[in-house]
């Protein structure tokens, strides 16, 4: 069994219900992280090789995260050590295939906080990386409003891009992962302010997933990773687990035990209005 989070953390379904943020200075939207600020990104090898630039944004809390499982206390410390062994090798991983970014609705340093106490042996990887909270940045103009928060992160992000880019005149190739509508929607929504021929890729996680099931995600998302930034079609994706015989239940913590649908894709606009009109 494993400990709670403290009161001061919240998750992006908690939004109406915590204490809000203390004032802060608003968190620019690139290189926003106090980590960022140690950044040693270079050009990732398949960018560089392409000439397209590839952006993934990975969503924090039930992406990488087991945020739920600890909010539950079902968490041990072996699924842990495991799940940040997974969480490093797909970030490094995705950072050989393009500029890879963590957006998170978590307070300005949810990041850094959970990864001290949670992932300790992740620190290294993520100072290499942007982290932003969209939610520092953007929650004074969007009080209440996550789906607006990571709307304006992501359009922020990619218009940034396209004033200081140059060197890729082949638009952004955008690959999104979350479990949330939020960051699903966001992507869509980027989609006005790419240009020439960028392509916005979503993959959407399961929602509030055990310990297991977020590592058997993440494992099969390691295996598509590379297919699913190089896929040249805009789509939205959802990982789908197997159905296993209750005997076989610790099966959903493998690469196998998922699947990743196109069919069963998700509709993101339903959901997004219905959780914003509270219904
Ligand atoms: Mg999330």
């Amino acid at each position: 069994m494993g400990e709670s989070l403290s009161k001061g953390y919240y998750f992006q379904q908690d939004v109406q219900e915590v204490p809000r943020t203390p004032p802060h200075t608003p968190t620019p939207v690139c290189g926003g992280s106090p980590w960022s600020m140690e950044s040693d990104v270079t050009t990732p090898m398949w960018s560089a090789a392409t000439g397209v630039d590839t952006v993934i944004i990975f969503d924090w809390d039930d992406t990488l995260l087991c945020s739920s499982a600890i909010n539950n206390q079902s968490w041990s410390p072996q699924q842990l050590q495991q799940l940040e062994r997974a969480v490093e090798t797909i970030l490094h991983t995705a950072m050989a295939l393009g500029e890879t970014m963590i957006v998170t609705n978590g307070n300005a340093t949810w990041v850094q906080d959970s990864t001290r106490r949670f992932f300790p042996g992740l620190a290294k990887t993520l100072s290499r990386l942007t982290v932003i909270s969209a939610r520092a940045s953007f929650e004074s103009s969007f009080p209440g409003d996550p789906f607006a928060w990571k709307r304006q992160c992501f359009k922020e992000i990619l218009a940034r891009r396209r004033q200081e880019g140059g060197n890729y005149l082949g638009g952004v190739n955008l690959v999104v992962l979350g479990d949330s509508p939020a960051e699903i929607e966001a992507a869509q929504s980027a989609v006005k302010v790419l240009h020439g021929k960028s392509v916005v890729k979503t993959l959407k996680f399961k929602e509030a997933p055990t310990v297991n099931e977020l590592l058997g995600q993440l494992r099969r998302v390691l295996q598509e990773l590379g297919s699913l930034v190089s896929e040249e079609r805009a789509g939205n994706k959802t990982l789908v687990p197997r159905s296993f015989p209750a005997h076989l239940d610790h099966l959903s913590s493998w690469a196998s035990g998922w699947r990743i649908s196109e069919q069963e894709s998700w509709d993101y606009s339903r959901v997004a209005a219905t959780l914003l009109v509270g219904a």
